[in-house]
């Protein structure tokens, strides 16, 4: 699991208002996980006969658009890209948390250039993912409309962020919308049994999962925030189970 990658880090801004890699770290990863892995389609995580890595995108960056669709193809691998709409319907909408994090670590003015908040914070556009759900390597998933905890969330908020999300979705690439992934990784009984009754095939949590008995809906993912390969190793192993952002 992956988020938005940018063009470059920068020193001077807390790591956590910034997208956590950068396009060098990132293709770094993807050239270790080829030296080490094969990697699947979405359709072909339910396959006994495969296994592989499956990338997965959450939030819908434009940097997903911008620097990690030229990397995938270049290496022509695929990828499962979740998308928050909010910042879809107007790229400059940034999510609650993003605003939270510019919040919380004051960052100097002057290095909030507009090419900047761009790379970092925007979301994708319309056209953007009208082009980038036309090419075979992607497809696009739901991350809800606001990215909200969805387990505080009233019922008919939890089902109108599902709803209305794929819905969206669906009109604007003209594909069927099957996959979702829960914000935060943060979902319970009636989220998960939400997504089930809407028609989407699969939901998609982080490194721990809730076990509530319905792992088609549930299946956990590697987050990914570092390109050292000791790092890559042990959470690739199994052996950090953990988020390393919550161990360290
Ligand atoms: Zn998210």
């Amino acid at each position: 699991m992956f988020h938005g990658i940018s063009d470059h880090k920068i020193s001077e801004i807390d790591q956590n208002a910034q997208p956590y890699l950068d396009k060098n770290e990132f293709e770094n990863i993807i050239l270790w996980l080829k030296d080490n892995f094969s990697f699947l389609r979405p359709d072909q995580i339910w396959n006994p006969d495969k296994s592989g890595i499956l990338l997965t995108f959450d939030d819908g960056f434009q940097n997903n658009y911008r620097t990690v669709l030229p990397i995938l193809k270049r290496h022509n691998l695929p990828g499962l890209f979740f998308v928050t709409t909010q910042h879809i319907k107007n790229p400059r909408n940034w999510l609650h948390f993003v605003k939270n994090n510019l919040k919380n670590y004051k960052i100097p003015k002057a290095l909030l250039t507009n090419e900047i908040k761009e790379d970092y914070y925007n979301g994708i556009s319309e056209k953007q993912i009208i082009k980038m759900a036309k090419d075979p390597l992607v497809t696009i998933g739901s991350h809800t409309i606001t990215h909200p905890v969805l387990s505080k969330s009233s019922e008919s908020d939890i089902e109108n962020e599902l709803k209305e999300s794929k819905k969206y979705l669906e009109n604007l690439t003209g594909n069927s919308i099957e996959y979702f992934s829960y914000p935060f990784g943060d979902y319970n009984k009636i989220v998960l049994d939400c997504v089930s009754k809407l028609g989407y095939s699969a939901a998609f949590g982080i490194d721990k999962v809730n076990n509530l008995g319905n792992s088609r809906f549930e299946i956990p993912r590697i987050g990914i925030y570092n390109d050292s390969k000791p790092y890559l190793s042990a959470k690739l192993s199994g052996i950090y189970k953990l988020p390393i952002r919550e161990i360290i």
